[in-house]
Parts: C-alpha cells; sequence; structure tokens
C-alpha cells in the first residue's frame, strides 16, 4: 500500500537540489540531435499548486523553491536564473509562484520530435493526476512499477538514454531494488544518463545504495548533497538531499556548483552543497 504523496513536499529543498541537477543534465543532452529516450521511473503528479491543501500543511517550499523565487531579481547566476525562468514558464501568471513542476514537467518541455519519455507512477490517485495534466505525444504515462518497466525496456530504441530515479524509499529494500535496477541498466545501455535521488536521514539508509553501486563496478558516478542543516542524530526527519549522476555530462560539476553556491546562500546559513565523484572513471 502506497502512502507517500509529494505534494506534501513539492517545491522543497530536495526538488530544488533534483530538478536542478536534472535541468543542467537535460541541457547538456539537447546540445546533440541524436533522439533520446527519457524514463521517469517515479513520477509523481507532474505539477503541484502550491494552494493545495496537502502542500499548505507543511509549506516545504518555503524552504526550497520560494527564498529563490523572491530573490530571483538578485541572482546573478546563469544556470539558476535560466531554471527560475522555466518555472516562471509553468505560471499561469509568470510574475506569481503559484505552481511547482514535477519531473514531469521538466522532462516533457524538453522533448523533441525525435525524442520518448516514459512516466511511471503506480500509486493510483497519482497517476490519475498524472493523467489529468496536458502533455505531449511522445509521453506515455504507465501505471506500473517504475524499476520493473525501467528493466523491461532495455535496451530503447534511440542512440540516447536518460533515467530519473526518484522513489519515496517508504521500504528500506528500495535502496538494494534501486542498486539492482540500475546495475541492469547500465550494463544494458553503458551510456546511459542515470540520475538517482536519495533523502539524508538520520538513519543514513542511503549508504545501502551508494556501498551497493560501489561494488557494481558501475564506473563514472558523481555523487552532490545539497544539506538544509547540519545531520543531529536526536532529531527526525530529512536534513539533506543527496543525488547520483552515472555518466554526468562534461562540465556539469562546475555549472552546478556555481549554481548551488547561490541557492545555499537562500537557503540560510546552515545550508550547504558538496559535489564529488563517488566512482571515478
Ligand atoms: N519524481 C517526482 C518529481 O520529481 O516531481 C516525484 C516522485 S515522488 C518522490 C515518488 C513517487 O513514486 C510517488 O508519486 C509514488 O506514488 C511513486 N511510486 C512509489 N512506488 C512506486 C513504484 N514502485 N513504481 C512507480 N512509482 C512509484
Amino acid at each position: 500500500m502506497l502512502s507517500y504523496q509529494h505534494a506534501y513536499h513539492a517545491g522543497n529543498f530536495a526538488d530544488v537540489h533534483k530538478h536542478l541537477t536534472l535541468y543542467a543534465v537535460i541541457d547538456y543532452l539537447l546540445r546533440k540531435k541524436t533522439a533520446i529516450t527519457y524514463i521517469d521511473t517515479h513520477a509523481g503528479r507532474g505539477l503541484y499548486p502550491l494552494d493545495a491543501q496537502e502542500t499548505q500543511r507543511l509549506q516545504e517550499y518555503r524552504e526550497g523553491v520560494w527564498p529563490l523565487w523572491q530573490q530571483r531579481e538578485r541572482l546573478t547566476e546563469t544556470l539558476l536564473n535560466s531554471w527560475l525562468s522555466a518555472i516562471a514558464g509553468a505560471q499561469s501568471d509568470n510574475h506569481e509562484l503559484t505552481h511547482y513542476p514535477g519531473s514531469p514537467w521538466w522532462l516533457s518541455h524538453s522533448l523533441r520530435e525525435q525524442d520518448r519519455l516514459r512516466l511511471y507512477e503506480l500509486h493510483p490517485g497519482e497517476h490519475q493526476h498524472l493523467n489529468a495534466q496536458a502533455l505531449p505525444m511522445q509521453a506515455e504515462r504507465v501505471y506500473s512499477d517504475g524499476l520493473a518497466g525501467l528493466t523491461a525496456m532495455l535496451p530503447v530504441a534511440t542512440p540516447r538514454l536518460c533515467v530519473l530515479i526518484d522513489p519515496s524509499f517508504e521500504r528500506k529494500a528500495e535502496y538494494h531494488e534501486v542498486a539492482d535496477a540500475v546495475t541492469y541498466t547500465l550494463e544494458k545501455a553503458r551510456h546511459g544518463v542515470v540520475l538517482i535521488w536519495y533523502p539524508l536521514l538520520p538513519a543514513g539508509h542511503h549508504h545501502v545504495l551508494l556501498d551497493a553501486l560501489k561494488a557494481s563496478g558501475i564506473r563514472k558516478i558523481w555523487r552532490s548533497e545539497l544539506l538544509l542543516r547540519e545531520p543531529d542524530a536526536q532529531a527526525h526527519g530529512m536534513y539533506g538531499s543527496g543525488m547520483l549522476v552515472i555518466n554526468p555530462p562534461w562540465g556539469l560539476d562546475e555549472r552546478l556548483a556555481a549554481a548551488m553556491a547561490e541557492v545555499t546562500r537562500c537557503l540560510g546559513d546552515e545550508s550547504r552543497f558538496e559535489a564529488q565523484w563517488w566512482v571515478e572513471e
């Protein structure tokens, strides 16, 4: 039984980290004409009205996209500015932040005629919301398990592949399941670009995923973490957001470091960003 609903967390600091990384990766991929298959294994609703009851309950966007949006006139970093302009394009009035776009929005807005997108969502209610979104023809919405769907699709018909894996990690087994699916994906698509999001929690469950990937033999795994505050073993809840990018486009690290320097300035004194190779070439 799935209970997680991303609407409670939409636009939080983890979404900023994840979607800014995704945006930067897509920006590099679009520099070549060859077709790309995008797979979003855990799609969610696609677009989140910030005034929704669920989102208003925790208002996590106030420690995420909101301070960036408020200060956007003063920001100077190119990638971050371009990302915020894209968010402006998701609003009905682009001066006011009323909606936060989820991964299906980010992926579908970059689709060219030659590209494909498959969006998996297993929660019936979330899938229904996703179905209600207006998306381009090449975006196919599938109501089934995302990791099983990903592995069944390989190898894909296009020369390039880009996968986003963004589970809710409601079950601890998901850390292992993600590592297994990623290992299989890289066996079938050696040059595929795979982005994996993970939470930083006091219990440190993400080490299962990181250790399994290190042991898998996969090379070129780049890791970045955005911390909202320092870890505290006594405290509950997510203190940071982690992203792995396998086969990152050249130059991604420098571009994100510059954007994240501005992000952490806006998020507050305790916030910091770190990035390095988890497994080198
Ligand atoms: N990727 C989305 C974004 O960035 O906007 C957010 C996704 S949210 C963190 C995780 C989603 O995965 C939830 O909507 C949940 O219902 C869905 N989910 C959970 N288990 C799943 C599974 N086995 N296959 C596909 N979707 C699943």
